[in-house]
């Protein structure tokens, strides 16, 4: 099977063997075929039992048909929450001139703003769970590849996007508002101009998934006397977004799909799904989405009863909450269910 392109940059080979190699995993041997990364140079002896139960990232096996790993993807995609140093999937970090260096969340501003002459590879620790760093890339003349939980963060270098994001900072927008591009009523008013000069260079970025996260993640906010957490958990998301996670967090609850296969079903096959069906009229999106994934008929009659309260208007605003923040919504609505479990 051919590793995505993404994963591969011209002659500087396959970023996990960088990674490897970066966090002193030695050559030995003549490597072989390894389920995780391919072909290895590694030594493959161990079978796939080494992954353990932390590998959660079955979806991005290079050579799901080969029951070996190499040492490499033993050790850079494992390791036990424990160890020390910590395992990598807990750490966001970056490569260069092959040395591993781990990332603060301060330390991206920098990386994100910096034109390197030389390749490097980045990859962000979005939940410090999941395996990012499969979904690591090249990066390097302008063009980001990060690695993230679900996906490779494909963007341009825009000077005009940090600078609309640095604007918006600076007039008060928090963090959660720059995100999902919705601004509190008194802000609006009292910086119209700067908000719209801002959201028209953002505007395009906000199609490219999860680079404006990663940017406004990375934006450093001089935060008074609260905590980033307290800052993070008090953005308001508008009600749309939260009518959406409940259609979804209703949707998955009842689906045997997930019942069945909870891992693959929460790893990127619900997310895609839902991807697939955004830009259908809501009811049918969400008919579709059910059809999919197997939600049962006590689920599907809590979403026609929530559908059957709304009006156009306020179905297109569900519609277009799900299309600008699948990735979001789609972990809002795992934790949603995860309570909604818990209670039942
Ligand atoms: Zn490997």
């Amino acid at each position: 099977m051919k590793m995505p392109t993404t994963l591969n940059s011209e002659n500087s080979g396959n970023p996990l063997h960088a990674l490897a190699r970066a966090l002193g995993v030695e050559a030995r041997g003549d490597g072989g075929p390894c389920a995780v990364c391919g072909e290895s140079p590694f030594e493959t002896a161990c079978t796939m039992k080494a992954l353990g139960n932390m590998f959660n990232r079955w979806s991005r096996l290079a050579s799901p048909g080969v029951n070996a790993i190499c040492e490499g993807c033993k050790y850079a995609t494992g390791g036990h929450s424990s160890r020390k140093p910590r395992p990598v999937r807990m750490t966001s970090f970056v490569i260069e001139c092959g040395k591993f260096n781990v990332l603060q969340q301060a330390d991206w501003w920098e990386l994100l703003n910096k034109r390197p002459d030389k390749p490097f590879v980045a990859s962000w620790a979005t939940s410090r769970k999941k395996q990012h760093m499969l979904h690591a890339g090249w990066s390097g003349d302008g063009i980001w590849r990060i690695g993230a939980d679900e996906r490779c963060i494909v963007f341009e270098h825009r000077e005009d996007v940090m600078a609309a994001v640095v604007a918006l900072r600076d007039i008060g927008a928090r963090k959660g508002h720059i995100a999902s591009g919705h601004y509190p009523p008194k802000l609006l008013t009292a910086h119209r101009k700067t908000i719209e000069t801002a959201e028209l260079a953002l505007a395009e970025f906000r199609q490219k998934s999860m680079a404006l996260d990663l940017i406004v993640y990375a934006l450093p906010v001089d935060y008074d006397n609260k905590t980033m957490a307290d800052r993070e958990t008090s953005m308001p998301l508008p009600p749309s977004d939260h009518t959406a996670i409940e259609l979804l967090a209703d949707i998955a609850f009842g689906s045997s799909f997930r019942v069945d296969q909870g891992i693959r079903f929460w790893g990127g096959y619900f997310e895609s799904r839902i991807k697939r069906f955004s830009r259908l009229p809501l009811p049918d999106a969400l008919s579709n989405l059910m059809g999919e994934v197997g939600t049962g008929v006590t689920s599907a009659g809590a979403v026609s009863k929530r559908l059957a309260a709304m009006d156009t208007a306020e179905m297109n605003a569900v519609s277009e909450s799900i299309r600008a923040r699948t990735t979001l919504l789609h972990a809002l609505a795992f934790e949603q269910m995860k309570e909604k479990r818990g209670t039942k």
